[in-house]
């Protein structure tokens, strides 16, 4: 996980939550710690792969080296500067940038807590052992 969309943390504590859940269930055993552990990875890795692509991504946004995004080019003299020098070209790409870290922000914000999730794996759990 890169620092860049300061979201790490959270999935590993997230991660940790589900994780120590399931491996503490009183369903869970020596024997069928592997099951729970691959309900763990079905129900977390996905979305946490998710995060840490965004945060790479967003690394090479802000360096204005991932592409289809701005790359950082200035406009030139006499283009449409606003009175801090900075241009049409430059403002139109910010702006996106921008617009698209809120889009990967509203993806975080609106997935399931992990107290959500927990009822889900449970269900995983108690439908394979119960
Ligand atoms: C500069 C920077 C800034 C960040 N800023 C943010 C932020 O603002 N917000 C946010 O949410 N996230 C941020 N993150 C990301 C976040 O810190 C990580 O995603 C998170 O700490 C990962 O937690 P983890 O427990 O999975 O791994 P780690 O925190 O890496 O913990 C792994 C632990 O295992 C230990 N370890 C490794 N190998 C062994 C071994 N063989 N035996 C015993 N122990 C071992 C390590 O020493 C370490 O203590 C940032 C990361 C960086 C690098």
């Amino acid at each position: 996980m890169t620092p860049h969309f300061g979201a790490g943390a959270v999935q590993a504590i997230d991660d940790a939550f589900i994780l120590g859940r399931l491996l503490a269930h009183p369903l869970t055993s020596l024997s069928r710690a592997r099951a729970a552990l691959s309900i763990y990875e079905e129900t977390r890795f996905p979305f946490a792969r998710s995060v840490a692509s965004f945060s790479l991504s967003t690394g090479w946004m802000y360096t204005f080296l991932e592409p289809g995004y701005y790359d950082g080019t200035r406009d030139g003299p006499g283009d449409d500067l606003d009175d801090r020098g900075i241009g049409a070209c430059e403002r139109g790409g910010m702006e996106e940038i921008k617009e698209e870290m809120f889009r990967r922000w509203d993806v975080v914000d609106d997935s399931p807590s992990a107290p959500q999730l927990w009822h889900e794996v449970e269900s995983k759990l108690q439908a394979l052992f119960d």
